[in-house]
């Protein structure tokens, strides 16, 4: 096999036409690979991927991960998993799904193929957290029967699993904690903050804050966030994780929202609306041990990643 001294790898991305895996995508072809890009289309599209669609090195498959797969890669990188509230409580036991079955085949597909596979867990899986900022070693505070536990449950059990085909079969695994991640290619109609507040601010309609907007987030520029990504699959063997990626700095909700009216001068008013249930209070990633393996820490400010995801959602109106 020649591909076993080819530093150029066919690599499976799951959830690849979604916004974080079609960024990995094309970072990968940037670098030379050749990627199989898996999706089911229920949150992702084509678009994402189209300006690749005659490239040579890239493959779409539209496939659901629910069911398994036989294909030969050298390496896996797990995305696939709707994220954002209003999409994984559309249908939330196919969300259960996707995360435990959808992992079940793609590291039977690992352990069969004896190769590395990343998952992009979350940092819901800390829930509400008790501990702040959240260390990767806190078990979390998560609630298992409430609207969010198909998401949070999914992704902690697909923890498991990960860790069990690790210690029982040898799989190489690379588990990351992905907190709110934000920028071009989010969709606009998944009803997170940053989406939400632009496209409120760009139309003049009241920018909608849930409960008294004292909750904080920490948001993370996707092309961090990637780099963080692709520093992790190339740490050493002995390195599985789970690794916090994300950008601790904190800002509320309130705040966010004077920042997007100020950035896109916009003349809307705030309003503030019933809190969602769950609805944590506090989120903010401790990412001493992403900056100790992987010598790697945010890059973009909050204000200018701010203003490439504002274009991106400007230009993307206007193609509506
Ligand atoms: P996304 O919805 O844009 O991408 C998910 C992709 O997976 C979509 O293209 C969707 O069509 C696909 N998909 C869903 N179910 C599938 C299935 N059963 N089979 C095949 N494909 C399927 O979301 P995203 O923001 O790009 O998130 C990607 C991953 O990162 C998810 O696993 C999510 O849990 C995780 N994550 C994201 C964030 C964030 O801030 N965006 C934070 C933490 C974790
Ligand atoms: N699987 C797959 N592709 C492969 C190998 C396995 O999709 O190349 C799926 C298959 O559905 C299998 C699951 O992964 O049931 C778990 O595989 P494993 O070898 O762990 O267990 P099995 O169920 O085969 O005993
Ligand atoms: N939020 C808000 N207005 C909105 C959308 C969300 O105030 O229009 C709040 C939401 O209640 C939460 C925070 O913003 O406290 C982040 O929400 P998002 O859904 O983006 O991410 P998550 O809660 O999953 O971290």
């Amino acid at each position: 096999m020649t591909r076993i001294y080819n530093t150029k790898k066919r690599i499976l991305v799951a959830g690849g036409a979604g916004f974080l895996g079609s960024h990995l995508v094309d970072r990968l072809i940037e670098k030379g690979h050749e990627v199989l890009c898996v999706d089911n289309l229920f949150t992702g599209t084509k678009q994402h991927i189209y300006h690749l669609h005659n490239h040579p090195r890239f493959e779409f498959l539209r496939h659901d991960i629910c069911f398994p797969l036989y294909v030969e890669v050298d390496e896996i990188y797990n995305f696939a998993c709707p994220a954002s509230p209003i999409h994984y409580q559309h249908d939330p036991v196919q969300t259960t799904k996707t995360s435990v079955v959808g992992a079940i085949n793609l590291l039977g597909l690992a352990k069969r193929l004896k190769c590395k596979i990343f998952q992009a867990s979350t940092s819901e899986v800390y829930g509400d957290p008790h501990c702040h900022p959240q260390v990767e070693s806190y078990w979390g505070n998560v609630n298992p029967v409430g609207t969010r536990s198909c998401y949070d449950e999914g992704k902690r059990c697909a923890e498991t699993l990960f860790f069990d085909y690790h210690r029982q079969n040898g799989v190489e695994i690379k588990v990351a904690r992905i907190f709110n991640t934000y920028g071009p290619r989010m969709h606009p109609n998944d009803g997170r903050v940053v989406s939400n507040f632009i496209n409120q601010a760009l139309a003049g309609r009241d920018i909608t804050i849930f409960g008294d907007g004292a909750q904080t987030r920490s948001f993370c520029y996707v092309d961090d966030l990637i780099e963080g990504i692709m520093r992790l699959m190339n740490t050493d063997d002995d390195v599985a994780g789970p690794v916090n990626l994300g950008n601790p700095d904190e800002i509320t909700m309130y705040d966010l929202a004077q920042k997007i009216i100020a950035l896109t001068k916009s003349a809307s008013h705030i309003v503030k609306l019933e809190l969602p249930a769950d609805d944590p209070r506090q989120r903010n990633p401790d990412i001493t041990k992403a900056m100790n393996l992987l010598d790697w820490k945010p890059a973009v400010k909050l204000d200018n990643g701010l203003v490439e995801t504002i274009n991106y959602f400007q230009e993307s109106t206007h193609q509506l």
